[in-house]
């Protein structure tokens, strides 16, 4: 058998960024427009932090505006709705994200209606959905864009191909399978009432994994030659003993990597994958909304 290839997540995610820089010099020079994305996190969990640092950072280097709301774990869900909806007012802001997890105490199915739908750069709502489902443009939530990217840059014509997603959350598997969709893929669905399920991602010459399950697809699941996109982001003890006593963890995907890697052409590694060309799209989206808040996108 034969050995893989990676699809490398840092070098297509930095040409994303910088279409995006240039799309930002090109519509402050034309138009006096600086896109500006919001980032709202509550409370201090130390992971969503981090991303919310690095979503801020690579906003700035973007040429955007960047507001980060950090907000206190005990902020009530009226104090957060009306935050969401002073950025919802604010016309410098064209994307508005909040972290989740939110604390229990607060709904995120409530927050997410409460964001303005243009400004949805998580692409969440029932209006970015909808028309997603029935082929208008509009904000497709972040890492299925970002999937499709790494699979077109490999891959070129999607059309015809047979096409696997493990994962039905709105966030991930169904806006992926939609996008395989529209690339004219023939698409299946699989998810945990999905019987036989080695049998069905056998068939698929593009797999996608979104199930949080680390490493749950092994080598003998996969079709020799298929592309692997594996969405998994899944913290597990450190494989060494000593550093796994000492509490020492690391991030693996859902996809078992030195075993597809044996198997299939092509696969996105976990870090340095799908998880980069997250945060990009994210900056392409706040981009496209500021575009469209102002007439200047369909
Ligand atoms: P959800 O938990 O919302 O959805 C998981 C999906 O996997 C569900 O549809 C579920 O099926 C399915 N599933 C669970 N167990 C099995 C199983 N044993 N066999 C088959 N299917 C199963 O997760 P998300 O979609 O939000 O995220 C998926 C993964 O992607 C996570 O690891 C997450 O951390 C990661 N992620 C990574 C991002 C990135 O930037 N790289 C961004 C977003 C997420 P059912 O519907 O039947 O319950």
């Amino acid at each position: 058998m034969g050995q893989a290839q990676i699809i490398d997540g840092k070098v297509l995610a930095a040409k994303v960024r910088d279409r995006v820089a240039e799309d930002v010099i090109t519509l402050k020079r034309d138009h006096g427009l600086q896109p500006g994305l919001a980032v709202v996190l509550v409370g201090d969990d130390p992971g969503s932090e981090i991303y919310v640092r690095s979503k801020g950072v690579q906003t700035l280097e973007a040429g955007m505006h960047s507001v980060t709301r950090k907000l206190p774990a005990e902020t009530t869900q009226a104090e957060l709705l009306s935050i969401v909806a002073e950025l919802n007012a604010d016309p410098t802001i064209h994307g508005i994200l909040v972290q989740f997890p939110v604390p229990p105490h607060i709904d995120p199915v409530l927050i997410q209606a409460a964001i303005d739908p243009n400004k949805d750069v998580d692409g969440l709502s029932v209006f970015n959905a909808g028309r997603l489902a029935v082929g208008l443009p509009g904000l497709v939530p972040c890492t299925p864009v970002g999937s499709m990217i790494m699979l077109r840059e490999t891959l070129g014509d999607l059309r015809g191909r047979s096409a696997v997603v493990v994962g039905r959350s709105n966030l991930v598997g169904k806006p992926m399978a939609q996008l395989l969709l529209q690339a004219d893929c023939t698409v299946t669905i699989a998810h945990s009432r999905t019987r036989d399920l080695p049998a069905v991602t056998r068939q698929a010459e593009i797999l996608v994994a979104a199930v949080g399950r680390p490493e749950m697809v092994r080598g003998d699941w996969i079709r020799p030659g298929a592309t692997v996109i594996d969405v998994g982001m899944n913290r597990i003890p450190s494989r060494r003993p000593k550093a796994a006593a000492a509490g020492k963890t690391i991030v693996v995907g859902d996809v078992a990597f030195d075993e597809a890697m044996a198997v299939a052409d092509w696969v996105t590694p976990v870090p340095g994958g799908v998880g980069l060309m997250t945060v990009a799209c994210l900056l392409q989206n706040t981009v496209t909304a500021a575009k469209r808040l102002n007439g200047l996108a369909a």
